[in-house]
């Protein structure tokens, strides 16, 4: 059983690179900004609930959060393990994660943060607004905001990784397959492949 996290600042390419890793490696793929956006559009008493802190670019609270990631880890089927995007975002997460993945004797076993640089993200984060049609993505504020966010919390939620032994840095700077290339090679020793 393996437990990925993929993290790294807004428009990195996690959803990306979850859901390339989760092919590949047969895993479970948990999007929460990807579940939420669906349930926002499908307006369902979730998505009306969330609507206001994704259009402000700020994090829905963790009392709904929690119980969101209980049931999307519920769905995990028949697969080897699961990879998250979009969580952790802060401490308070990662301990929650912990607590809720121990409980299920499945702890996470590696956080993999993609190192990309401002510059380089924000021309990814244009791009994926106009193709995406995210409204997230499409005002300068919201964006800064979702930055600001990041850069507030990245350093604790780093440093809870990294005391557990459980971290490795990505350089996601260049094209999609070299990144999939450095996260295969963390992830097949972990599968012993
Ligand atoms: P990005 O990483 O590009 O900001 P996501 O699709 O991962 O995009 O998330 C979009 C939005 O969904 C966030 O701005 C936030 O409002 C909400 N969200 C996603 N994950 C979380 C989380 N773990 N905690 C709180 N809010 C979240």
């Amino acid at each position: 059983m393996i437990n990925l996290v993929i993290y790294g600042p807004p428009g990195s390419g996690k959803g990306t690179h979850a859901k390339l890793i989760a092919e590949r490696y047969n895993l479970f793929h948990i999007s929460l900004g990807e579940f939420l956006r669906k349930e926002k559009a499908n307006k369902t008493d979730i998505g009306i609930t969330v609507k206001p802190f994704i259009d402000s670019g700020e994090l829905i609270p963790d009392q709904i959060i929690l119980n969101l990631l209980r049931k999307l880890l519920f769905l995990k089927e028949n697969k080897i393990g699961v990879v998250i995007d979009g969580f952790p975002r802060t401490v308070e997460q990662a301990k929650a994660l912990s607590n809720i993945l121990e409980e299920a004797g499945h702890p996470v076993t590696l956080l993999l943060d993609l190192d990309v640089n401002k510059t380089e993200y924000l021309k990814r984060i244009r791009s994926r607004a106009n193709k995406k049609n995210r409204t997230d993505d499409q005002h300068n504020e919201i964006i800064e905001q979702r930055i600001e966010l990041f850069n507030k919390n990245c350093r604790g939620v780093i440093r809870f990784y990294k005391r557990r032994n459980k971290y490795k840095r990505i350089f996601a700077h260049k094209d999609k397959e070299f990144t999939h290339m450095q996260i295969c090679q963390c992830v097949d020793p972990l599968l012993k492949l």
